[in-house]
Order: structure tokens, then sequence, then C-alpha cells
């Protein structure tokens, strides 16, 4: 014999359960013997629950609700039984939901309900969607016959949650399949009746199991009937390795002993009701938990064997709210009996603990439980301790509500050293914080309580951190869709599907900005034409561009292994940075602004990064993708002493004095540099040094120097008359004037010099000027745009390290963004 149990959602449409016809006629055709558990029609309970609770508070509209439950199910009947059974069918139901009506009635009338009144309500779901079904399997060739649970399964009278009585039980089975061996027996799930309290026919007063019960009833019947095998059929391929709507990447998990699907289910996590289990472990009875949408999967086994897979860890799962409440006081030290009368007080004022820890100082107890226990919880636990409070020597309890608990489950995690490491590790990069853990001896379950707020991000990045076959997601946040951002995005496009077979990372751009608009959209990245700077947040989004709300956008969403990347140059978003970092997000940028600012801002965000275990990184502040701070990092970083750092920083600059001859007027050079865009707009920007003294300086930041922009001693070679120009055009007027001066300061140049922007960091002053240059410098060879830093160290001192290429340009600064983001997602991984 095999129980077979179907859900709610696989009952909740009447198409839905032709496909639960086709799967019995199956196992019908290949000469199974079956019973069949049925739950109410999806929503169902729920619908009943409501209009009980809005018959008590006086509310009319339970009418509304009831009429939409009668017809649902009165509509089911008719589209799928058959005429010549419609009437009998349709008069039994009628009845059925006459009596449900005159009770909820009498509820309106006396304005209350009792737990007692409440479980005789529900009962309807279960009752009406069992007798149509067994009329519709009838129908259709399944010889079946619907069989009332609550003469068969008897209980205490724990209403709401009753306790069954096992010996009882399996008599009134036994007795009653013995009975009727001839049809399939199609059995109301979740309900039972009160031991003793029937007579003859009368089964008695209504009981539930407990919601989500109508597992429950399938291995009640399976160990009644030493049933071969419980099949618990729902609307999801079986256990997977977490809940499937909180993590999109769960998938399922073939075999899992009972201990482990006990852990994975317990309250929250729906899949199996959990006391299902008990049953089915006491009779070794393996239970499936099978797909009603697709059935030919063969689903998850639980068993008593162990999954052979190389995964210690076997899922996670998590409950969503809970409150963490704590003891805490002097008096708990060294005091035996402390634990015990805190437990004696929640017991006797029933309430359920979900955790508990204490540490071995003994200064607190916290445990956590519901959040409508945790009123309750404090009464009782204050008024145990009263004498203690009066005097002192313990503090009222303490209650944290919001919070929620995350558990990772698998017996193979035993005897396995690091995986709590693992765990922390993952939650930490992350940026969420642990208040509590809680780990059995058994280890075969690790819980932490988290942030409310942090539950999906928790769980999925401990799914990524446990799960290494799957791929690791990057949630990408850009900022810019100018030239650096547009070509950032179309390397993403074409690197993405490489990398996620090579290295099982996966780049998700979940948010996109420019100056006028922004987009939350996921986007495809496959459409590399899409790319194109704005055209493609133009496709996506009217939503006006604005940094503050993009942060809290962010914010709210709350995704792991985030990362912001700033493909501006704007101040105000660079002004973002701390709030972006705090809230435990990543941030790669080639915006200098915010580390070129003050330097305790810079120090800050440095700060603000190492606190919340996040990156920050801008190795594209200096020479675009060239490894110019990273070089310098690790020079310091090995213990080498930098003595002098000499560069070539400006790309245009470079041009400019490339190019720069004694038969050339300067002023050309300029126009012919401003044209090619090497040059800013206003090439001012660039001949005064506006952009060269911010990558001085943060490399002077990096080398350890606490400077200031002031600081920056820039030996201007501009004439007067050009700088105080109003206007760009008048500028290249005053540059034409001053044609006569640069070509003087040319011919002042030895032969075979050259004239080169130097930046330099020396004896702790950081300077930049024009220098002559002559063939033994390693200055004197660049050509085009280049940039060229030279180290100079206590190991690298007769030769000094030379970093030298392509410094400017929106490929090799986007590929050097692009560079960063992967290390971070190596970091993550
Ligand atoms: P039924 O109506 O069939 O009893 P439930 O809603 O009680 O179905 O349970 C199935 C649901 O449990 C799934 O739709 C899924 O959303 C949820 N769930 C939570 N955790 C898990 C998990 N680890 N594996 C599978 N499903 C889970
Ligand atoms: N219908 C009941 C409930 O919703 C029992 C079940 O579905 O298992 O809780
Ligand atoms: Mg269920």
């Amino acid at each position: 014999m095999k129980v077979l149990k179907f859900g709610g959602s696989s009952v909740a449409k009447p198409e839905r359960i032709l496909l639960i016809v086709a799967i019995l006629q199956k196992y019908q055709a290949r000469g199974d013997k079956f019973t069949v558990v049925f739950s109410a029609f999806g929503g169902v309970t729920d619908g009943l629950i409501d209009m009980a609770k809005k018959a008590e508070h006086g509310d009319m509209s339970y009418l509304v609700s009831f009429e939409q439950v009668k017809e649902r199910h009165l509509s089911a009947a008719k589209e799928l039984i058959s005429k010549d059974k419609l009437k009998q069918v349709l008069a039994h139901l009628e009845k059925n939901l006459d009596d449900l009506l005159n009770v909820l009635k009498g509820i309106y009338l006396i304005q209350e309900v009792s737990m007692r009144t409440l479980d005789y309500v529900v009962s309807f779901g279960e009752r009406l969607s069992n007798f149509i079904i067994a009329h519709i399997l009838d129908n259709n060739g399944v010889s079946a016959e619907f069989l009332d649970a609550r003469y068969i399964i008897k209980t205490d009278r724990n209403f709401g949650a009753a306790k069954v009585d096992f010996p009882e039980t399996e008599k009134l089975i036994d007795r009653y399949f013995n009975k009727h061996a001839d049809k399939v027996q199609i059995v109301t799930g979740f309900i039972g009746s009160v031991k003793g309290s029937g007579r003859g026919k009368d089964f008695g007063l209504t009981t539930t199991l407990g919601r989500g019960g109508s597992d429950y009833t399938a291995a009640i019947l399976a160990s009644g009937l030493n049933a071969e095998v419980i099949e618990i059929w729902t609307d999801v391929d079986g256990v997977l390795t977490a809940d499937p709507r909180k993590v999109k990447k769960a998938f399922t998990i073939p075999t899992m002993t009972y201990a482990e699907a006990m852990e994975m289910s317990h309250f929250g996590a729906k899949v199996i009701y959990p006391p299902t289990l008990v049953p089915a472990l006491r009779k070794k009875i393996p239970l499936y938990i099978k797909n009603t949408f697709n059935p030919d999967y063969v689903g998850t086994l639980v068993s008593t064997v162990k999954n052979k897979s190389e995964h210690a860890v076997q899922g996670i799962s998590s409950i969503s709210n809970v409150s963490l409440l704590t003891i805490s006081g002097s008096g708990l030290f060294g005091t035996p009996g402390v634990a015990g009368r805190m437990f004696t007080a929640l017991s006797n004022n029933g309430v359920n603990v979900i955790l508990i820890t204490q540490g071995s100082s003994e200064s607190s107890i916290s445990f956590a439980v519901q959040p409508n226990d945790a009123e309750k919880a404090k009464k009782s636990v204050d008024a145990a301790f009263d004498s203690e409070l009066k005097n002192g020597s313990v503090n009222p309890l303490l209650v944290e509500p919001e919070l929620a608990v995350i558990a990772i489950v698998g017996e193979n995690m035993r005897f396995r050293q690091g995986i709590a490491g693992t765990m922390f590790e993952a939650l930490g990069k992350n940026g969420v914080n642990c208040i509590a853990i809680a780990q059995g001896s058994s280890e075969l379950n690790i819980s932490v309580v988290v942030p409310r707020t942090d539950e999906s991000k928790a769980l999925n990045a401990l799914h990524e951190a446990f799960f290494l076959s799957e791929t690791m997601t990057l949630n990408l946040f850009i900022v810019g869709t100018g030239l650096i951002g547009s070509t950032l995005l179309k390397q993403i496009a074409k690197q993405a599907a490489f990398l996620k077979t090579h290295h099982s990372i996966e780049l998700k751009i979940v948010g996109l900005s420019n100056s006028r608009l922004m987009s939350f959209e996921p986007l495809a990245l496959s459409h590399e034409s899409l790319f194109e700077g704005g055209s493609l947040l133009k496709a996506h989004s009217s939503q006006p561009a604005d940094i503050a709300h993009f942060v809290e956008r962010m914010q709210t969403m709350n995704l792991p292994n985030a990362i912001f990347v700033d493909c501006t140059s704007n101040a105000s978003v660079a002004h973002a940075y701390k709030e972006i970092l705090e809230s435990s997000i990543s941030i790669v940028t080639p915006n200098k602004i915010a580390n070129s600012g003050s330097y305790d801002r810079y120090l800050e965000l440095k700060a603000t990064a190492r606190k919340k275990g996040v990156k920050f990184m801008y190795e594209t502040n200096v020479g675009a993708g060239l490894p110019v701070i990273s070089t310098l990092n690790d020079l310091m970083n090995s213990g080498d002493d930098v003595l002098k750092i000499e560069g070539v920083l400006s790309g245009s600059l470079s041009y400019i004095f490339n190019n720069f001859k004694k038969e050339t007027k300067f002023s050309d050079v300029v126009k012919q540099a401003q044209k090619l865009g090497y040059t800013e707009p206003d090439p001012r920007t660039d001949l005064m040094g506006v952009d060269v003294k911010r990558k001085l300086l943060i490399l002077a930041r990096e080398s350890g120097l606490p400077l200031e922009e002031k600081d920056i001693i820039f030996h201007y070679f501009l004439p007067e008359t050009c700088v105080e120009a109003p206007d760009v055009s008048t500028f290249f007027k005053e540059l034409e004037l001053a044609d006569n001066y640069f070509s003087k300061l040319i011919n002042t140049l030895p032969e075979g010099n050259k004239f080169r922007l130097i930046a330099k960091i020396e004896n702790k002053t950081a300077t930049i000027g024009l220098e002559s240059v002559n063939i033994k410098n390693p200055f004197y060879s660049l050509d085009g745009s280049d940039n060229m830093i030279v180290f100079t160290t206590e190991r690298y001192n007769d030769r000094p390290l030379v970093v030298r290429g392509p410094g400017a340009g929106a490929e090799v600064t986007a590929a050097g963004i692009f560079a960063e983001i992967i290390s971070i997602g190596k970091y993550l991984l």
C-alpha cells in the first residue's frame, strides 16, 4: 500500500485536479494499491479562518467570503462531475455549506469563536474538497470512496494542534480499511476527532492536527496501514536546498535523512509538516516529496540513507520573524537552577522556545520565540524572577523584535571542520550581523539570529557559500553611462558567459543610472547592441535619476554580493560612498573625487570598508587600467621602503609635450590635442594640473603621506593671461599670444632634451613641474598619451620598478574597473 497526499496548491483549480486524476490513473493501471489524502483547495483554510474571525468581530463581510468559497466548490463540482452524479453531489455539498453558514452565523451572534469552534469551521475545507475529488476520481475510472478522517484519527482535546492517540487510531484504521478494501479511500487531511467524545455513528468533537497537517494525516495512515511508501505531492520539485521563494538558485536535494528533513522543515519552511516525520521514522517508511506539476521528476527521497553528495550542508532554512529575549544579571553566575526556573515559567505559560544560547560566562541566556509569544514570555519570566528583579541581581527580560533565524542543516556537517567558519565568513562579507548563535552537539544544525531585514541576503549568501557547484552572482549597481560606463557595459556583456562557465561568476546588472534616468529592472546581458550610452536606460526606464534614491533602493533591495560601480566624475555620487559602504556594498570607482577630497574623508572611507568587510577599490584613479596603486600597495605591504615615486600621470599633457617641438607652435599643439579629445573641453583643466594633482595626491596618500590638496606643489607654466581668460575661446586667443613665450621656453632646452610634466613624491613632499629630460631619463622615450610611473625603493634602487602603458581611454579604464569587479567576486567566492 502507498499513501499519497496532495497539497492545497495541487488542488487549487479544477484543471489541476485533472493532473492528479491522470497520475492516479497511471498508478491504478500499473496495479498499485494506494490511499490518497487531499488538503483543502488552496487558500480555503485561510479563507475559513478569516471568515470566522470576521464574524467574531461583527464584520458582516464574512458572508461575502462565504459566498466565494461556496461558489468555488460548487463550480468545481459542476465542471468536473458527470451529470448523473452531480445532483446528489451538489445536494451533499449544499447541506455541508448550510451547516458551515449556520456556525458562522452563530459566531457572528455571540461574537466569540473558541479554538474548538474554529477547528470545526476549518474542517469544512478538507471535507468539501475530498468529497468532490472522490467523485471526480470515481467518474474517471478510479474506483474511489470518500472517507472523513474523523472516523479513524483520534486525538486529545488540544484544539488547533491536537495530539494523535496512535494505538486507538491505528486500530480504527486497520478495522476500517479491512472493511473497505475494495475501493481507493480518499481521506480528508488535517482533521481528526476527540477520542471518546462521540457515540455510535457520531465521531464526536472535531480537531485539527496543526496548520499544514494534511502531510501528517498521510503519515498517520501510512503507519496504521504499514504502508511501503508515503508520497507528498506539492508544487515544487521536492525538498530544495532552500526555500525557492527566497533563494532563486535553490535546487532539489535528491536524498535526505528523516532527521535532516525535520531540521529543514521546522516551522516557517513549509514543504513538510515536521510531525509527519515521526511516524514515518518510527516505522521506517520512506517518504517521497514530488511535484504534481512535474510528475516524472523523481523529487526527494527521505529515508534512513544519508546523501552521499560532497556537500556537508544539505540545506538552509529560515524562520522569518522571531523575537529574541535575554535574561541577564549578576545573579545568574554560578547559580544552579536559573535556566530551569526560566524554562519552567515559559512552559507553564505555553510559550514555545525556538532557540537557546548561553555563553560560558553565564552572564546571560538568550532564547528566541515567535513574536506573538514575546509579551507572554516576558511577563512569565519577569514574574518568575520577581524577587531577583527587586533586589537587582537579575535584570528585566530584554526583548529584541524583528529578527530572523537562519539555519544550515546536514548530517555530514558532523566532524567536518570549517563549516561554521564558512558560514560566518559569508555572513560577515555581506555585512550581516549575527546576534545570537546556536549549535547542538549533534552538529546537525547551526542556527544564527540575524536582523529580519537581512534574512534574504543571508540565505542567498550562505547558499552560494555552501553550494559551490553553483555559480556566485555579483549584483552590480552601475552609475554613469558615458564613455566609460558604456564601454564597461559592453565588456561585461561580451564576457558574461565566459565568466559563468569558466569562473562560476555570474554578473547581474540590477541597477543602472545616468544623470537623467535610473532603472532597477535586471538587464539582459545578451543585448550587446543596447549598450550604447543611455539608450539602454531610455528603453528601460522613465524613472528620473537621483543618487539619494538610488542608494535608498540599493539598501532596500539588500542583495548579497552587491557592488556599486561609479563611472561618473561626479561629486554628489562620490559623496554617497560612505553610506554605500555602511550598507555593506562594495565600491569600484574610477572617480577620483572621493579619494582626493579631505584626508580625513579618505581615511574614513577606507575604515568604513574595513569595518563592514566590503571592498573599496579605485585602481583606475591613477593610470586607468595600469596596476599603479596595486603595485605600490604590494611594495609597501611586503615591507619595502618607497624612496621616490615619479610619474607622467596625464595622458593629455604627455600628448602635448610629445608633440611640442621647436618648429611647432604651442597653441597649435593644444588645439590639436583638444580636437582629438585628448584634453578636457577646457584644456586648462589639464594644463593647470587639476587632474594630475588629484592623482599624485592619491598616490601620496597610498604611500602613507597624510597630504591635502594644498600640500601639492605645482609649478605653473601657463602665463597668467591664459589662466585668467574668461572663456575657452579667449583662452585660445591668449595662448596664441603666448606662443612666443613657449617658443623661448623650448629654446632653453639643451640639444636632444625633451619637456615632461613630472609628478614626484620624494622626501615627504609632492611636486609637479615641467622638467627637461635627456635620453638617459626613463621618461624620455614616452610616446603618445602613455603614462609611466617609476618606483624607486629600497629593493628597487639601482634599477627602479617601472609601470608603463596607456593611462587614459575608455577601453583600458573600463577594463581596469572590470578587473576589480572580478577580484571582488574571487574574494567573495
Ligand atoms: P502544499 O500546499 O502542497 O502542502 P506547502 O505550501 O505547504 O504546499 O509547501 C510547499 C511550499 O514550501 C513550496 O511552494 C515552497 O514555497 C515552500 N518551501 C519552503 N522551504 C522549502 C524548501 N526548502 N524546499 C521546497 N519548498 C520549500
Ligand atoms: N489545509 C490545511 C492548511 O492549510 C492543512 C494542509 O494544507 O496541510 O493548513
Ligand atoms: Mg503543506
